[in-house]
């Protein structure tokens, strides 16, 4: 048994294609329904807010993806990224387990969303796409997109939940340092911010708000405009698994397999980005490697949410697919993981949790930030409280095979660092932070609000 802890590819190793699970899934694709006619969208409909390359792999069943050299030159000023083996919180635990960790926070954002965030400015730039509108909660998207927009010289609109504009003024500095002009949703440049402002002008805003003005500045902008979102869409999955293919292989160099992979869930684009690789050894190789989805006990979308047909966002405007949710009008509450914070999940996602292949669970606030610090003391990153959710339950596993006394090989995505978090820890180490569970009955209440689609059986 080797000594090594840092398991580093060369820029060789960089993979050349995303994966897509369509291609090996059991569960068949769901159609993707227009909010207004309910029918299923045409292209025509995606277009006004997507380029065409990205409409394509959205729907593509083809198994591998090439990766453009263009966006592969832009990978390599940060991946492949490492994987680390645990060793210091394996002895801090005592445990029997070995704990794995791919560690995204080397990005120029701090997080795994600058993989998808390439991409789609370089399919916008090859579409003659001048500028983007997009949204952001915590900061973390807006900045990866600014950071990747400015790269292929696009110029970029944020539209940033107003609580986090004010609560993460660092975030958004940074996203104006990529270039990026940001605003503080709900605002008034847009008809629905007008009318959810006139209704309540105190409203710090919500995701699906954010989602619906970014999408109206695309939508009503003649074309000069396109739209671009940070999770839940299949091409946002498709181009995350290079997080997956890159720990196969660094695996592979410590010669031993994962019994367990572990990611945060918010739309689920970084957890399908680690676990779908592993999946598909699954489906075809006859590998068993447990997939567990970890999302809070205060936004319990895989947990307590719905399996079943929703718009994307609160104005209705956004197309409505069939995925877990907890309701378009969701609001939530004000908890540190801002990146959590979405109402609904990634369709291909929920279809696997409903048939069985992928786990979820739920983890409370305050747990979930004893075992960040945990890691942090024992590891030295300081984890993004979207990320502590992941490493919550990593610990929890590698205590349970202590006390079982197994050999239990864990692997987890640790998807960003938390430097641009501290007031986050700020609010749990002066023991402000309260747990909170999402009641069952406001997602029954929220039921009553769903589109009402009639497709043929
Ligand atoms: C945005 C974000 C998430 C949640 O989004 P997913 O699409 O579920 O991955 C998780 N971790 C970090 C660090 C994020 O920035």
């Amino acid at each position: 048994m080797t000594e090594q802890t840092r398991f580093q590819l060369n820029e060789t190793d960089l993979p050349k294609f995303w994966y897509n699970i369509y291609a090996d899934s059991p569960v068949a694709p769901t159609p993707v329904l227009h909010p207004g006619t309910m029918e299923p969208v045409t292209p025509d409909f995606l277009s006004v807010l997507f380029p065409m390359d990205l409409i394509l792999q959205e729907i593509s069943s083809e198994r591998y993806i090439e990766i453009p050299e263009e966006v592969r030159e832009i990978y390599k000023l940060y991946r492949p990224t490492p994987l680390l083996r645990a060793r210091r919180l394996e002895k801090a635990l005592g445990t029997t387990a070995h704990i794995y960790y791919k560690y995204e926070g080397v990005s120029p954002s701090g997080s795994h969303k600058p993989n998808t965030a390439i991409p789609q400015a370089y399919y916008n730039k090859v579409a003659g796409t001048k500028a983007m509108t997009t949204e952001t909660g915590a900061g973390q998207w807006g900045s990866s997109l600014a950071f990747a927009c400015n790269v292929f010289g696009i110029d970029l609109e944020v539209y940033m939940v107003k609580v986090s504009y004010h609560q993460k003024p660092y975030r958004r500095n940074l996203m104006e340092t990529y270039g990026a002009r940001v605003y503080a949703s709900p605002t008034d440049l847009t008809n629905y911010g007008r009318s959810v402002l006139a209704e309540n002008p105190g409203n710090l805003g919500s995701l699906g708000i954010a989602i619906s003005e970014a999408v109206e500045a695309a939508a009503t902008s003649n074309g000069t405009k396109k739209y671009g979102l940070g999770s839940v869409l299949n091409h946002v999955l498709l181009h995350q698994t290079v997080i997956g293919e890159e720990a196969l292989k660094q695996m592979d160099m410590a010669d031993e397999y994962p019994d367990v992979v572990i990611g945060c869930v918010g739309g689920g684009s970084n957890f399908a980005g680690i676990a779908y690789p592993f999946l598909r050894e699954n489906l075809k190789n006859g590998k068993r490697a447990r997939l567990v989805g970890v999302e809070p006990t205060a936004t319990p979308t895989l947990t307590k949410g719905v399996y079943t047909f929703d718009y994307g966002d609160t104005a209705k405007m956004a197309p409505i697919v069939k995925m877990h949710t907890l309701g378009h009008d969701f609001m939530p509450p004000g908890i540190h993981a801002g990146g959590l914070r979405y109402h609904g999940m990634a369709p291909s996602i929920s279809g696997l949790v409903d048939a069985g292949l992928i786990d979820a669970v739920a983890v409370k606030q305050k747990e979930t930030f004893e075992a960040a610090i945990q890691f942090a003391k024992a590891e030295g990153i300081v984890p993004a409280p979207e990320s502590a959710h992941a490493v919550r339950v990593a610990i929890d596993e590698a205590l349970d095979a202590k006390a079982k006394g197994e050999k239990r090989v864990i692997l987890f995505n640790l998807s960003g660092h938390g430097n641009f978090d501290m007031a986050a820890y700020e609010s749990y180490l002066s023991g402000k932070l309260e747990d909170y569970e999402y009641p069952a009955e406001a997602v029954k209440e929220s039921m009553s609000k769903l589109p009402q689609v009639n497709l043929p059986a």
